[in-house]
């Protein structure tokens, strides 16, 4: 059978595994090697108030581009560091990053313009999770007040225990929190109210569909209520079109992020973009 067909479907079954593996071990010794040289970099996207039109945070996104594969998306190489313990040096690194960039640009040296790193929940697991992210802080010489750590739902709610501890340890050291891709996990809605968070990020899948998906609408319009009921922010991610963001306007919702205002860009853009954002607000 496989002489007549030239090759079977079992060999082309293994073909694709192999180079599928042979990238996994590529992958790995790259990303190995960008985590020893820093060979990253961090980009930051804006995130606006739409009841007082201003700039009011941003996100702190990685991009890596290996020599051997090109640009990898953070949604490959993040959960596969996950799986396979490079992550802890990954976060670390990152974090100093963003906190080198901090000192260095003054960026967002302002109390009202935090900057987020986005935690893995690898990360967050760890016992030592508070006391290693104070020592960076420490010895970077940054002031937890202007940063913002974005965990997922599905992080915040396992081990609810530890969960709530962490969180308390976090925000006495002055970091403010935000509960990222809202909407994709199960929350418990008693811990939501007990958990001391400061933001709900609604994730991107909603934001997307939510002029063409009625039932995305009364969504946003549930966790924007949701929200506000226990006193927390409610932000919205993945924005391109500005008819989302009069929607999300009328349902109330309080923060936008997404290409409609900017999109992620390097550390030295920000200043000049803040500049030109506040020209223009004066115009409004
Ligand atoms: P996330 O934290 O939910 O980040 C939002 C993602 O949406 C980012 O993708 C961002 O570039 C993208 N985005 C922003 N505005 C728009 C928009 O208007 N339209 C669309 N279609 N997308 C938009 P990115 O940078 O590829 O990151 C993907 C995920 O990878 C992040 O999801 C986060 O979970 C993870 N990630 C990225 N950077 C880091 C990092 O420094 N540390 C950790 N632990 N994870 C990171
Ligand atoms: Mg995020
Ligand atoms: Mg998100
Ligand atoms: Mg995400």
């Amino acid at each position: 059978f496989a002489k007549q067909n030239g090759r079977s479907q079992y060999s082309f079954f293994f073909d694709d595994l192999k180079t599928a593996t042979k990238r996994l071990v590529v992958l790995e010794s790259e990303l190995r090697k960008a985590i020893e040289t820093k060979s990253f970099t961090m980009l930051y996207q804006p995130k606006v108030n739409i009841k007082t039109d201003r700039i009011i945070g941003l996100e702190a996104l990685i991009r890596w581009e290996s020599d051997k594969l090109g640009i990898v998306s953070p949604s490959e190489f993040i959960p596969f560091a996950e799986e396979n313990g490079l992550i802890i040096p990954l976060s670390e690194a990152i974090i100093e990053k963003v906190c080198g960039e901090f000192i260095r640009l003054e960026l967002g040296k302002r109390a009202d313009m935090p900057i987020s790193i986005n935690v893995s929940s690898i990360h967050f697991q760890q016992h030592s999770f508070v006391s290693s992210l104070k020592a960076i802080f420490e010895k970077m010489n940054c002031q937890p007040s202007f940063f913002e750590l974005e965990l997922t739902e599905g992080t915040i709610m396992a081990n609810a225990a530890e969960t709530s501890m962490k969180l308390k340890e976090l925000k006495q050291l002055g970091f403010r929190i935000s509960v990222d891709d809202f909407g994709t996990g199960y929350s418990s809605l008693s811990y939501l109210s007990r958990f001391p968070l400061d933001y709900l990020k609604i994730d991107k899948s909603f934001i997307t569909t939510i002029l063409s998906a009625k039932e995305n609408e009364y969504i946003v319009d549930a966790v924007v209520q949701l929200a506000h009921s226990l006193h927390l922010e409610v932000i919205a991610e993945g924005v391109e079109a500005v008819e989302q963001v009069e929607l999300l306007q009328t349902l109330g919702c309080d923060i936008v992020q997404g290409y409609v205002f900017g999109k992620p860009m390097p550390a030295e853009d920000i200043s000049h973009y803040i500049e030109i954002w506040n020209i223009k607000r004066q115009e409004r």
